[in-house]
């Protein structure tokens, strides 16, 4: 939890935009919400006024004529009712009636969408009509039959509808106002093409912005990985250095020592213990310096054409007499004199740090096998042992600088994990690879493969 609290302000700033995107998008499509309702509706309202110039009825004149006949019915029916309950039901039914006849019987909308289409916009629309009131004309008494309640007309108008046009007229019979709304089909869909523009500009400033984030927490997290590698690398650094500096100063004392000093054979002994112990202390050191110089340059081999067969030779007896009775080793080759372009010293390297590691990391007697052969213009080179192998999880990360697999803080055998860093580094300044397979507690197998000259 702690490597992420860095990242908390810029994960903050990242919400922030992502709303403030959002909310930028919400406004831009209100706006054009308003301007399309705005747009259609005096469109409308110029059609009516055009249309009224030749049809004083706006194009209600055959629903006028029907309601007519209609109301007359109701206003005789009207007479017989006696209590409020029954009144509000037979308003109800008035005005579903009226609205009905309205919304059918009529030529507006029919007109409007012609005239839409000759215009270029959605010619598509559905009518809708709100009555806001009927009053039925009774020659004994004008009879109020329906009056729209505010909540209701608050509602209509809140909807996506646009008003037209309010209607009023008066009739033998009747007299009504009425809303008449259009609803645009493919609303929402002309909108969106219209504001499809902001719309990829901003998918496309998330994208990026994410995706900036997301190298940034990637290359954060690196250097965090990195620098408690590196701190894992000076603390065994530090202790492969003190080993044979304390192995020396105690040496030095031992020298000093009156019973040492009249003693020809213990003084040569111990002498031989500081050499040694010297010249660890210098291939240490050398190996330090030699890491740090490959940071600074490219990486610089000097590659000639070696017959890999009698290297690999040289390179595996050297090891078995290092390695005497203390491991069991076998090879095979199957290289059929195949030269390759390789730098001795490196090529050396990086073989003798497999061979290394396989008796490094064992359990009980070492089982170590070398194998060679040629495949498809490469030589394949493997290292096999029978030690205490890598988890899958590890295996990603063995090949990285001073990664080494603790066991809790506890190094179980010293290193400075730049053994198979060195290896990969070696085998890619070759053109090759190196890869492993292993299974924990089963062993492992390194491969090496690099190009073939011949
Ligand atoms: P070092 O040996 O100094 O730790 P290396 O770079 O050679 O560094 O190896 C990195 C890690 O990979 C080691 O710490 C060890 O855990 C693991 N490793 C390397 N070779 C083997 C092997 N043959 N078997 C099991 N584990 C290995």
């Amino acid at each position: 939890m702690q490597k992420f609290k860095n990242l908390v302000p810029v994960f903050v700033a990242l919400t922030i935009f992502i709303l403030g995107q959002i909310y930028i998008v919400r406004q831009v499509w209100m706006q054009k919400d308003e301007v399309f309702s705005l747009r259609y509706g005096s469109v409308s309202k110029e059609a009516i006024e055009t249309f009224a110039a030749y049809d004083s009825y706006y194009g209600f004149k055959e629903a006028y004529y029907l309601l007519d006949n209609l109301a007359l019915l109701y206003i005789q029916k009207s007479r017989a009712l006696l209590n409020t309950e029954d009144s509000a039901i037979f308003a109800r039914d008035i005005r579903e009636n009226f609205t009905k006849y309205l919304t059918e019987d009529q030529r507006l909308s029919e007109y409007l969408s012609k005239y839409f289409d000759k215009l270029g916009l959605e010619k598509k629309i559905k009518p809708l009509i709100y009555v806001n009131y009927i009053d039925l004309i009774d020659i004994q008494e004008n009879i109020r039959v329906y009056k729209a309640p505010l909540s209701e007309l608050k509602k209509q108008q809140s909807n996506t509808s646009i008003l037209v046009y309010t209607f009023n007229s008066e009739e033998n019979n009747f007299k009504i106002s009425f809303d008449y709304y259009i609803d645009v089909a493919n609303k929402e869909k002309i909108i969106l093409r219209e504001i499809s523009l902001i719309l990829i500009l901003s998918i496309l400033s998330f994208i990026i912005i994410s995706a900036i984030y997301i190298a940034t927490m990637k290359s954060y997290l690196e250097e965090k990985r990195l620098s408690s590698l590196k701190t894992d690398f000076i603390n065994n650094m530090t202790h492969e250095l003190k080993t044979p500096l304390s192995t020396i100063t105690v040496a030095g004392k031992t020298l000093k020592h009156d019973s040492v000093i009249g003693d020809k054979k213990k003084i040569i002994e111990t002498a031989n213990l500081i050499g040694k112990q010297s010249l660890h202390l210098n291939e240490l050191i050398n190996l330090i310096l030699e890491i740090s110089m490959w940071e600074r340059t490219q990486f610089q081999v000097e590659r000639k054409n070696v017959n890999i067969e009698e290297l690999i030779k040289d390179i595996s007896d050297n090891f078995k007499n290092g390695c005497g009775s203390e491991c069991n080793f076998t090879e095979e080759y199957k290289l059929n004199g195949a030269i390759a372009d390789v730098d001795i010293l490196y090529f050396t390297t990086m073989i003798n740090n497999l061979l290394n590691n396989a008796v490094k990391y064992s359990k009980n007697t070492p089982e170590v096998r070398l194998e060679a052969h040629t495949e498809n213009g490469d030589i394949i080179i493997k290292v096999i042992d029978n030690g205490i192998g890598i988890s899958r999880s590890e295996q990603k990360n063995i090949f990285d600088k001073f990664y080494r697999v603790s066991t809790g803080n506890i190094h179980q055998s010293k290193g400075l994990g730049l053994g198979l860093y060195y290896v990969k580094k070696i085998a890619e300044a070759h053109d090759g690879s190196v890869g492993v397979s292993s299974k924990k507690g089963k062993g492992s197998v390194f491969i090496v493969s690099i190009p073939k000259t011949i």
